[in-house]
C-alpha cells in the first residue's frame, strides 16, 4: 500500500492557498491536508467552504512561528510534506510596517524548515525511513529578482535584488530554504511566481480594488503614471504549476512560474472597465471615467516579467488562461460574490 500523503499547507485560508487546497483535494481526494493558518486580516475561512467538510481536510488556527504548535502538528499528524504559502503578502503594508513581514516570512519559514528537518531526518543527514521522499515546497515570488527595464525576463539564475521589505523578506526565506537543502540535504523546492489574480483574492490587491471601486462608483486609484508592468498569472494555472513542481520537480530546484501575461496597471484597469461596461453597464458613460492617478508607491519596481521555460520544458506546464479569459472568470466570481 502506498504511503499516505499528509501535507501541512500553511496560509491555506488566504488567496492562493485556499484555491490550491480546493484544487488539490479535488484531484487527490485520498491525500490528507492539514491547513495551519493564523487567520490574520488576510485569512478568511469562507474561502474554504467547498472543502471544510472533506474527510481529509483539517483546519488549525495558529502561527507558523509557534515552535511548540508546529512541532506538535508534525508529530500528531505525521506530516510528510510542507507547502508554505503563509506570509504577509502586501507590498504596501511592508512599507508601513515591515516588522511582521520579517517575523512571518523569515522567522516563520525558518521555524517550519527547522522542524521539518528535525522531524524527518536523523543524524547524520539521512531521512528517517517513514519520511523518505518528504518534501518542503516554498511558495515565493518573482519580486525577489528586483526590477527590469523595458526588456529582459527573470530566469531562475537571475541574481536576487529585492527592493521592498516584502520582497527582501521573501528573498531571505528562499535563501534559508536553499541552505537547508545544501547543508542538510532537506528535499526542498522553490517556485517563484508572478502576480496572481482570480477568485478569493483579498480586497487590498490591485484587481479586486479596481473591480470594487468601479462597481461602487468610487475613483479607481492607479499608482504614478500607470505604466508599471507585471506578469499576470491566473490562480488556477498557478495551482497546476505548484502541483506539478511539488510532485515532479527535482529536489533543490527552483522553478519560475509566469502567465505570459505582461500588462501595465493602466492597461489592466482599462480591460476590467471594458469588461464591466459590457456586463454591467452604467446608466451613462464608462467605468474608465472613474480612473484616477495617485501618488506612486515609494520604490515602486517598474517591470517584472518571467521566463517560465524551465517549468514548461522540464515539467510540461503551461498557462491555460490568457488575461482575457482569466479576467472573465475572475469578474464572474466577483460579480456573484461581492457583498
Ligand atoms: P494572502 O495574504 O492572501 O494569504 C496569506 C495567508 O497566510 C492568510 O490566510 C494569513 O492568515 C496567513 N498567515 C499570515 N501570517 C501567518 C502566520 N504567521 N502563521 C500562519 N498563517 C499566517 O497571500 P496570497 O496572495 O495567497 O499569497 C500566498 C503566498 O504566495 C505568499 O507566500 C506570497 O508571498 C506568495 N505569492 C503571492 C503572489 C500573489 O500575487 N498573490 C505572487 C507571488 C507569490
Amino acid at each position: 500500500k502506498e504511503k499516505e500523503e499528509i501535507i501541512l499547507v500553511t496560509g491555506g485560508a488566504g488567496f492562493i492557498g485556499s484555491n490550491f487546497i480546493e484544487y488539490y483535494l479535488a484531484i487527490y481526494p485520498d491525500s490528507r491536508i492539514i491547513n495551519l493558518d493564523l487567520l490574520t486580516y488576510a485569512g478568511n475561512l469562507e474561502n474554504l467552504r467547498v472543502v471544510e467538510e472533506h474527510p481529509k481536510y483539517t483546519f488549525i488556527k495558529g502561527d507558523i512561528c509557534n515552535r511548540d504548535l508546529v512541532s506538535k502538528i508534525f508529530k500528531d499528524f505525521k506530516i510528510n510534506a510542507v507547502i508554505n504559502f503563509a506570509a504577509e503578502s502586501h507590498v504596501d503594508n511592508s512599507i508601513h510596517d515591515p516588522e511582521v513581514f520579517i517575523r512571518t516570512n523569515v522567522n516563520g519559514t525558518f521555524n517550519l524548515l527547522d522542524i521539518a528537518y528535525k522531524s524527518w531526518m536523523e543524524e547524520p543527514f539521512r531521512y528517517k525511513k517513514e519520511f523518505e521522499g518528504s518534501r518542503f515546497h516554498q511558495i515565493s515570488t518573482d519580486e525577489v529578482y528586483g526590477s527590469l527595464g523595458e526588456t529582459g525576463l527573470f530566469t531562475e539564475t537571475t541574481p536576487y535584488a529585492p527592493n521592498s521589505p516584502y520582497s527582501a523578506s521573501k528573498a531571505s526565506a528562499d535563501m534559508l530554504v536553499r541552505s537547508y537543502h545544501h547543508t542538510y540535504g532537506l528535499d526542498t523546492l522553490i517556485t517563484n511566481c508572478s502576480n496572481n489574480y482570480g477568485p478569493k483574492q483579498h480586497d487590498e490587491k490591485l484587481i479586486p480594488t479596481i473591480i470594487r471601486k468601479a462597481l461602487s462608483g468610487e475613483k479607481i486609484p492607479i499608482y504614478g503614471d500607470g505604466k508599471n508592468v507585471r506578469d499576470w498569472l491566473f490562480v488556477q494555472d498557478h495551482c497546476r504549476a505548484i502541483n506539478l513542481a511539488f510532485k515532479k520537480g527535482l529536489s533543490g530546484e527552483v522553478y519560475n512560474v509566469g502567465g505570459d501575461g505582461e500588462k501595465n496597471n493602466i492597461g489592466i484597469a482599462n480591460i476590467i472597465c471594458e469588461h464591466l461596461d459590457a456586463k454591467k453597464p452604467k446608466t451613462s458613460g464608462s467605468y474608465k471615467e472613474q480612473i484616477e492617478f495617485v501618488k506612486d508607491r515609494p520604490g515602486h519596481d517598474r517591470r517584472y516579467a518571467i521566463d517560465a521555460s524551465k517549468i514548461k520544458t522540464e515539467l510540461g506546464w503551461k498557462p491555460e488562461e490568457d488575461f482575457e479569459t482569466g479576467i472573465e472568470k475572475t469578474l464572474k466570481w466577483y460579480l456573484t460574490n461581492f457583498k
